[in-house]
């Protein structure tokens, strides 16, 4: 897939609204749209990718995380902790196919019994 007709190829271009917290010249964040936490911020590369498993480049995956870790930082969540997530193709629960970064923070997270 390409990057025509992906909902956040059409946010990086602004043809479709979002709350920006963070953009810099190979990526953007935004708040997403159903948050499952008190924070709950999408980071995504500008470059379209369909997902972690079509990712090959090393320095775009570092910085994209570490632009993660830097927002979660910069907000204060960094103490306490936060959660980042990457689904990945169907059985992960991946939805948009462009790859993103979930950083979910403001609760504890932890992972079921079992
Ligand atoms: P996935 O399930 O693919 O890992 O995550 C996709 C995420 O994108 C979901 O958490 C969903 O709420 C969010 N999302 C889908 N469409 C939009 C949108 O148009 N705007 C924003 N801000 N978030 C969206
Ligand atoms: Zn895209």
């Amino acid at each position: 897939m390409s990057g025509e007709n992906c909902i956040f190829c059409k946010i990086i271009a602004g043809h479709i609204p979002s709350k920006r917290v963070f953009e810099d010249d190979k990526s953007i964040a935004f708040d997403d749209l159903n948050p499952q936490a008190p924070t709950h911020i999408l980071l995504i590369p500008r470059e379209h990718v369909d997902s972690l498993d079509k990712a090959s480049n090393a320095e775009e995956l570092g910085d994209l995380l570490l632009a993660a870790a830097s927002i979660a930082r910069e907000k204060g969540f960094a103490e306490n902790g936060y959660r980042i997530v990457i689904n990945t193709n169907s059985d992960g629960g991946q939805t948009v196919f462009h790859l993103h970064v979930h950083l979910l923070a403001g609760r504890p997270f932890v992972f079921p019994p079992g």
